[in-house]
């Protein structure tokens, strides 16, 4: 079972807007932070920057992580010449003002949150907070017509790589799909590079300090074990009566679409952020036809997330932690007023 309780600090995090914009590279972190903002925001975009990278299997990543949502996602090419990186520091230097100067471009007036995949542990001076927000003042304030625009980087509220891969394993992430070598040979990772000899530390790390087993940080264990995915069992009847009721009245023909699944306990569990998992993976962990949902959610103050979801057939699928019924009630009754 993955540990629920993980320090987390939710300072180190600003959710300003409905609408994020994460910077997403195809490696662990990104795709942790992609996650975290599927969880957070109304609306996701992804952009990758294609800067002529040396590794060009993470792009493939990048886009088969994405074709399991239904994320928007840009892949912007900037053709930066080889010579043009100075010293070699495995190119990423200015890398926080290259990501955050295309994310700007793709900013409505509504305003948005650039999501940088940084950690707490990133050396890099331009990775740490005060440049930040020196970035994020520059970009906000000198923006045509004053748009709202937060710079944030969510993975620094946890203290480490090794807790930010926790994070996704609660996420529900697919970190297996992500990409770390910095010198592949032919489509594989090196395993001998600083970035691969990380992810053999972080697999030792997880299995050690939390428990979870090192080679499930490149499976789907990843995702169907996560605690965060609402499952169908252990539903009070008081709010099984009430989706039932819900179901019959508002007759979900226009729900949202997600993916119904059975994780490794047995436990049948639903989330709305894998909306096409591949075929190999249904035939071993399920499906249901009876995907389309009704999904209500919040946050308790450590920003853990609550769902609820009621089914087109008025089954209802709950995380373990949950606000009281009436404050739930309350939430799905509303959408009767609109
Ligand atoms: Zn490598």
């Amino acid at each position: 079972m993955i540990p629920l309780q993980l320090e987390i600090d939710n300072h180190e995090f600003k959710v300003r807007s409905e609408t994020a914009i994460v910077m997403f590279s195809g490696g662990l972190d990104s795709t942790v932070s992609l996650w975290w903002a599927m969880h957070r925001y109304k609306k996701v975009k992804a952009i990758t920057v294609n800067y002529n990278q040396q590794w060009p299997q993470e792009l493939d990543c990048a886009k088969s992580i994405i074709a399991l949502t239904d994320t928007e996602h840009s892949i912007v090419h900037v053709d930066i010449p080889d010579h043009f990186w100075g010293i070699k520091n495995h190119r990423t230097r200015w890398q926080p003002v290259l990501l955050c100067s295309v994310a700007a471009l793709d900013i409505s007036d509504e305003g948005a949150d650039i999501i940088l995949g940084t950690l707490k542990t990133d050396r890099f001076p331009d990775s740490k907070p005060e440049f930040l927000q020196l970035l994020s003042d520059a970009i906000f304030k000198y923006a045509d017509g004053g748009v709202e625009i937060v710079i944030t980087a969510p993975l620094r509220a946890v203290k480490d790589k090794t807790a930010a891969a926790v994070l996704g394993f609660q996420l529900g992430t697919p970190m297996h799909l992500s990409w770390s070598c910095r010198f592949p040979v032919g489509d594989k990772p090196c395993y001998e590079c600083v970035t691969c000899k990380e992810r053999y530390r972080i697999g030792d790390e997880i299995q050690s300090l939390y428990g979870i087993g090192e080679d499930d940080l490149d499976s789907w264990s990843s995702v169907l074990g996560s605690p965060y995915h609402a499952s169908f069992q252990n539903v009070t009847p008081d709010l099984k009566d009430f989706a039932e009721a819900f179901a019959e009245i508002i007759k979900i023909k226009n729900g949202e679409q997600g993916w119904r699944y059975y994780a490794p306990d047995g436990t049948e569990r639903i989330t709305s952020l894998i909306k096409h998992p591949p075929a190999q993976l249904v035939e071993t962990a399920g499906s249901s036809s009876e995907s389309l949902h009704i999904r209500e959610y919040g946050f308790f103050e450590d920003e853990t997330i609550w769902e609820v979801y009621i089914c087109a057939d008025g089954s209802v699928a709950t995380t373990e932690r949950l606000p009281d019924y009436d404050t739930i009630k309350r939430k799905l009754l509303k959408r009767f007023e609109k």
